[in-house]
């Protein structure tokens, strides 16, 4: 087991990897902005380092510093969190250079997996459904107008390199698609620093679906099931996930497992990951993409299967094999996490920032709370909206959600404005309960209008 891990991230998932590595026996490094000196991250590790200024690009995203910050600090294996440096291929590759361990897989399945075109290429070889698309970026104007009328309209033109729910854009009819494909290959070159786009078939209202794996350095790999994340905002990112899916045949769940092995196995992954897929309402599923790092919502498979992922993540690195067997690992209840977030969902989601007066969580029975708030923090205005996560767990999903309820009434913070009470009224919907909803159903929801019920 390594001796010392550098956390290369800030907020709830920083002090989640901190609290893993605390359990584990491991020191543990945080590094920070000069905006979160008095981040709580800062002060649970056992030594923090400062990497810049504020900006992220400036710190959290500053390969040399966070590099230099492990080699001062004597740290062995970098954890990267999500988003930030965490599938960045390039910093992968540097720590193996200076020696340091990355706490995911390799550069080489990063790269693969981080090219979303590629991705669907490989998932199909692999033998997991896909889209109707194109299966590499679109190379000219006349390819993609070909590949269009092949795939057919509605379709959705997607950045090779797009993630968080960015760089994917709607096209409903031909006339549409050139001047569509232009605008998504800018936006693509700004956002991610590359203009390569492909087409994918447009689902109207899919559930969105995802399979967690765990995968070994010794050839294991397994799945933990699957969650269901299709309450998303406008810009699809998620709010609300759960785990099992509700209302899903067991035929699907089998099969969402199995293809999501396939894949994993296809690029010889090996650490946490996560296999997306879509669903649609005669329960056809489609891969839509893999996220080659730890998930915001990894807690409600924790909750679900008992296997702490964080701490697996590295042992995994620390070279340890799996003790788990598909065939024995079975769920346990059923989870739900609810993000709370610094955003006022009803202004189209318009961030809030603030000094924290009160920061009360809520507690009890089968309720966790992942979190870098403390009463008197300031919420920076650089960085993700995410203050906490809500996560239940219970015997069955309608205790489940009896618990959610309770622990939303109970959540008291002030002093920044927060999308709680948005989150409230989902919950309370009778589409949400009944298990029925697809990813329209927030945009649905905030218009006022039909909601749309998965069709099941
Ligand atoms: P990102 O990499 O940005 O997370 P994804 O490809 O995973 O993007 O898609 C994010 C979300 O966008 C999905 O959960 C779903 O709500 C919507 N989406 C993506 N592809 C499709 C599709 N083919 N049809 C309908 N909705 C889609």
């Amino acid at each position: 087991m390594f001796r010392k891990i550098l956390i290369a991230n800030r907020g709830e998932i920083a002090v989640r990897v901190i609290r893993a590595c605390k359990e584990l026996g491991v020191r543990s490094v945080a590094v920070y902005s000069e905006a979160d000196r008095d981040a709580l991250h800062v002060q649970l590790a056992d030594e923090a380092i400062c990497v810049g200024a504020p900006p992220s690009t400036e710190s959290y995203l500053n390969i040399p510093h966070i590099l230099m910050a492990a080699q001062i600090t004597g740290a062995e294996a970098i954890h990267p969190g999500y988003g930030y440096l965490s599938e960045r291929s390039s910093f992968a590759e540097a720590c193996a250079a200076l020696g340091v361990k990355f706490i995911g897989p390799t550069p080489d399945a990063i790269a693969k997996m981080g090219d979303k075109s590629l991705a669907r290429a490989i998932a199909h070889r692999a033998g997991a459904p896909v889209l109707p698309g194109t299966e590499h970026a679109l190379q000219s104007e006349d390819e993609a107008v070909a590949a269009a009328r092949a795939v057919g309209f509605p379709l959705l033109i997607k950045a090779a390199a797009g993630g968080g729910g960015r760089g994917i854009r709607r096209v409903m009819s031909e006339d549409d698609l050139l001047p569509a494909l232009r605008i998504a290959q800018s936006e693509a070159q700004a956002a991610f620093g590359s203009p390569e786009v492909y087409l994918e078939k447009y689902i109207p209202e899919p559930r969105h679906i995802e399979v967690q794996i765990l995968a070994d350095e010794h050839g294991k790999v397994l799945h933990l099931f699957e969650r269901e994340c299709s309450i998303q905002n406008l810009r699809h990112q998620k709010m609300i996930e759960e785990a099992p899916a509700p209302c899903l045949k067991p035929e699907t769940r089998r099969a969402l497992g199995e293809a999501a092995v396939k894949v994993a196995q296809a690029v010889g992954y090996h650490n946490a990951g996560t296999i997306e897929f879509l669903v649609d309402s005669e329960e056809n599923f489609y891969f839509i993409e893999m996220n080659t790092r730890l998930q915001v919502e990894h807690p409600v498979t924790e909750a679900i299967t008992g296997v702490d992922i964080v701490q697996w993540q590295i042992r995994i690195a620390a070279g340890e094999p799996l003790p788990y067997e598909q065939d024995a690992l079975a769920v346990q209840g059923h989870a739900i996490e609810a993000r709370l977030t610094a955003e006022i969902p009803e202004q189209d989601f318009t961030p809030s920032t603030g000094r924290l007066s009160e920061w009360t969580p809520p507690g009890g029975p089968g309720v966790r709370v992942d979190s870098h708030l403390y009463t008197g923090y300031s919420v920076p205005p650089y960085y993700d909206p995410l203050l906490a996560k809500i996560i239940v767990h219970a015997p069955t999903r309608e205790q489940a959600l009896m618990r959610l309820q309770r622990a939303l009434q109970e959540t008291r913070i002030a002093g920044v404005q927060t999308c709680r009470e948005f989150l409230r009224r989902v919950v309370q919907t009778d589409e949400f309960r009944a298990g029925a909803v697809s990813t329209l159903f927030v945009s649905c929801l905030l218009k006022g209008a039909t909601l749309p019920g998965g069709a099941r």
